[in-house]
């Protein structure tokens, strides 16, 4: 069981409680509120205000440390869940650098989640951690990576990010997550190309829109969207406030990833689908890949 620490900004992890969710204990942390990447999937917008304004935790650093002192031994952080920790303001303010450094002060396991390069900036620091990777691509096609995720870096830059990372040993995941039927589907290549950049473990899940992912999906792919509809609102189910798609549908599309995967050799896991069975992974989220001792104390 996770020791619920009295912590402010690294907080016990827990997805609304899901009926899907397969984390492992850990703790959620986002050293920004908001994102500036404007995925138009993006589930987070529909909790947080003002949520395609970036801007930095008040007093954070003076939090952070408090909480670290706080948090168990072995404590795993995952930065982050509802943000993204690098973005481009990442580059001046350098806070999740700050941050990340006081994690390794006391030897924490980080898995980092993030679609920008600006993670290997900090190369130097991730060898001294305990850390993992987990980088989101969601196609190879950079113009339909531009009208999904208009701010967010395109793949050819994440997919130099895996490429570098790895072959510094950094361990690495990717996130190709969320898949939406008739835009990205098809990810056998997407699959090659991480397989052969260095990264050892894929989560994957389909798009499960809320009202506001919907609309926008809806004004930005509106063929795609009237395609969509029957499958989304008329034979999929509604689960807290997500939108799912048929069950018998969300499992081939996950089927067909895993079988990628393990014809490729990566791992493979499903985020908040329900089939365990698929999995191949030690873990859904990629913390497995968090290393028992930092890099730079390895042979
Ligand atoms: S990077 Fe993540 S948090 Fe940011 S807009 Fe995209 S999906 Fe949302």
């Amino acid at each position: 069981m996770l020791r619920a620490a009295k912590t402010s900004v690294i907080r016990p992890f827990d997805p609304w409680r899901g009926r899907f969710c397969t984390c492992p204990p850990k703790f959620s942390f986002d050293p920004y509120t908001g994102c500036e990447h404007g995925c138009l999937y993006c589930y987070a917008s529909s909790y947080i205000r003002r949520f395609y304004e970036c801007r930095p935790k008040r007093d954070l650093l003076k939090l952070v440390k408090s909480d670290v002192k706080k948090l168990p031994e072995n404590a795993l952080i995952s930065m982050s869940n509802s943000s993204d920790p690098y973005p481009p303001m990442e580059l001046e303010l350098q806070l999740t650098r700050q941050c990340l450094a006081e994690f390794q002060k006391k030897n924490l396991r980080i898995l980092i989640i993030t679609k920008s390069d600006l993670v290997t900036r900090d190369l130097d620091l991730l060898r001294k951690l305990r850390c993992a990777v987990a980088l989101t691509i969601t196609t190879l096609d950079a113009s339909l990576a531009r009208r999904l995720e208009p701010n967010a870096p395109p793949p050819s830059r994440r997919l130099d990010a895996v490429e570098k990372l790895s072959s510094e040993g950094i361990k690495i995941g990717i996130r190709v997550d969320p898949i939406i039927p008739y835009l990205n589907d098809d990810v056998r290549e997407l699959l090659k190309e991480v397989r052969n950049t260095g990264a050892a473990h894929v989560t994957s899940s389909t798009f499960k829109p809320r009202p506001d992912s919907w609309a926008r999906i809806e004004m930005t792919f509106p063929e795609i969207a009237e395609k969509l509809r029957p499958f989304y609102f008329g034979e999929g189910e509604r689960i807290a406030r997500s939108h799912y798609l048929p069950k018998t549908l969300r499992f081939r599309l996950m089927e067909k990833v895993a079988e990628e995967c393990r014809r490729l050799s990566l791992t493979f896991a499903c985020c908040r689908e329900g089939f365990t069975e698929l999995n191949t992974g030690a873990s859904c989220d990629g913390s497995h890949l968090t290393p028992a001792r930092p890099y730079s104390s390895k042979d």
